[in-house]
């Protein structure tokens, strides 16, 4: 299976309302560096640099959850998204190990040419792309982009799993329930 698009790869990294994969500097350069274009730019990112980045993630987040199906997302964050896209660009490129890697230019944060550089890829996979799904998973907000229409899940170890277990168990107390009352239990 291919890997996500950077974009969704890094709206995913919000996956629930509880979880966040890069809430700290250094679950941001683990998840960097599975990214070698962007370690340059990446690893200069700071504590401040991190904060903006988590928020303009939830934004891109928002506006790629409206394009499975889920209507126009609030006016604020794609408002937000499309300021970054439209300022002008501290790009820069620097080679390291033979490859090019995402860098700021001097005096630009890291942080922000990151962030301008994730929405446009945003933006490309709403306008350019296959179309976008969302997991069905309780409190799981990952998205993922899929050759079949029937996948429902990011994971299916894991939310796949998760919703078997909770209809089993629904299953069963309503069972349960209906026992008694056919055997006409007061209980
Ligand atoms: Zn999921």
């Amino acid at each position: 299976m291919a890997p996500d698009p950077v974009a969704i790869a890094f709206a995913n990294t919000r996956s629930s309302s509880h979880r966040d994969r890069i809430a700290t500097l250094t679950q941001w350069r683990t998840w960097i560096d599975a990214w070698p274009g962007f370690r340059t730019a990446g690893n200069a990112v700071d504590a401040d640099g991190l904060l903006a980045l988590r928020e303009t993630r939830d934004d891109v987040q928002l506006l790629l959850h409206s394009a499975t199906g889920g209507g126009r997302p609030a006016p604020g964050p794609t408002a937000r998204l499309l300021a970054l896209a439209r300022s002008a660009s501290s790009l820069d490129l620097r080679w390291q190990h033979g490859r090019p890697t995402l860098a700021a230019l001097p005096d630009a944060p890291p942080a922000w040419v990151i962030a301008q550089h994730l929405t446009r890829a945003a933006l490309d996979l709403l306008l350019t792309g296959p179309p976008l799904m969302a997991c069905q998973g309780q409190d799981c907000l990952k998205l993922f982009i899929t050759s079949r229409p029937d996948r429902r899940w990011c994971d299916t170890a894991v939310c796949g799993n998760r919703a078997r277990v909770r209809a089993y168990n629904d299953r069963r107390q309503h069972g349960h329930a209906t026992n008694l009352n056919q055997d006409g239990s007061t209980q």
